[in-house]
């Protein structure tokens, strides 16, 4: 189904008629390797498909469908977070598009989309993908892909029923790990937010240039622990009967979790006061943590905080002539995209 080189249109033509044909089940066939569950530690639901140890097999793009959760915020001062993406490769070297999820401590919910890439774009990722301002949030049918173009270029779409996004990206290295998952940061300083649950569908690697839905890939079924207790957060459903479509279901937002020994209370408290400098600007920047060893994240999350950080603040203040001349946001006020589904300070619905 899918080629390299595909020319951008026409791969983004495809992804529009899977948006609209998505009950159309695919066909099956018989299973050719058994999915194991993985039982490490992990801030990771969902399936992976591994060849770091077949090199000769690179993976050269994926592609999936979700539907954006609605987030349940049970106390208005809890803060949470949670993401869906489609990566390929992992640690330090690789490409990621997916929707993130952050509930604050006022109530609201930030829905976001965003891309990543690593190593070429460390300093920046993920980058938030502003073309979709006010056309992700609670509910959004989303259809995303990464396929490689050229030996260094990769190109990456999302798409909506409104709208769509392409980005070439230059990355060189050979990759050998495609994922589907929701996840949550790798240290586990912000609890899971509760998303009840996100079904994948359609999803698709392509190895060596051939095409293959999940259940024909070597593939492994992730569950998301909680880091303190090893207890599950996120529990991964097996793949359905149409090979490429499966459940990720939300089962606890953090500790305690069912297990004997408690933290001590003053680690406790520390531990679950949420962090004063969540804003904006960091609801996406926290989402980078969970591709990353535990070590790396506050790191990187510092230096990215600063540019972005400087880049957001021109960017959110110019055009005010055009921005006064929008619709406001009937919950928050604030004010909406030129024809904004959804408002992107609260996750607010526009009628
Ligand atoms: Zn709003």
């Amino acid at each position: 189904m899918l080629h390299l080189a595909l020319p951008k249109l026409y791969s983004l033509v495809i992804l529009s008629v899977l948006l609209i044909s998505s009950g159309i089940a695919s066909l099956t066939t018989q299973r050719v390797f058994a999915p194991t569950i993985k039982t490490l530690r992990s801030s990771e639901a969902g399936y992976k498909i591994d060849y770091t140890n077949k090199t000769s097999l690179n993976v050269e793009g994926i592609l999936g469908f979700w539907t954006v959760p609605i987030i349940r915020v049970p106390n208005a001062s809890d803060v949470s977070l949670v993401f869906e993406s489609l990566t390929v490769g992992f640690g330090a070297d690789y490409i990621s598009i997916g929707t993130s999820q952050f509930a604050e401590s006022n109530g609201t919910v930030k829905y976001r989309a965003f891309y990543a890439n690593l190593p070429e774009n460390t300093s920046q990722s993920p980058v938030r993908i502003t073309d979709l301002n006010g056309m992700v949030g609670p509910g959004t049918r989303i259809g995303a892909q990464i396929l490689k173009i050229a030996s260094d270029t990769w190109e990456i779409d999302m798409i909506t029923p409104q709208t769509s996004f392409s980005l070439n990206l230059v990355h060189a290295s050979s990759l050998h790990v495609a994922q589907w998952l929701v996840q949550s940061l790798t240290d586990g300083s912000v609890p899971l937010a509760n998303f009840n649950f996100v079904s994948f569908d359609h999803a698709n690697a392509t190895i060596n240039g051939v095409s293959t839905r999940l259940n024909l890939l070597d593939n492994e079924r992730l569950r998301l622990f909680d880091q303190s207790n090893n207890c599950n957060l996120a529990d991964t459903e097996s793949i359905t009967a149409s090979g490429d479509s499966f459940t990720v279901d939300f089962v606890r937002a953090a500790p305690p979790c069912p297990v004997p020994q408690a933290l001590p209370q003053v680690q406790t408290q520390n531990q679950t006061k949420p962090p004063q400098i969540i804003n904006d600007s960091l609801t996406i920047l926290l989402a980078a943590g969970g591709f990353l060893v535990a070590g790396v994240v506050i790191t990187i999350l510092s230096a990215a905080l600063i540019s972005a950080r400087r880049k957001n603040i021109p960017s959110e203040s110019t055009t005010p002539a055009l921005t006064s001349m929008n619709a406001l946001c009937k919950k928050c006020s604030s004010t909406l995209k030129p024809n904004a589904r959804f408002c992107d300070n609260c996750g607010q619905a526009v009628l």
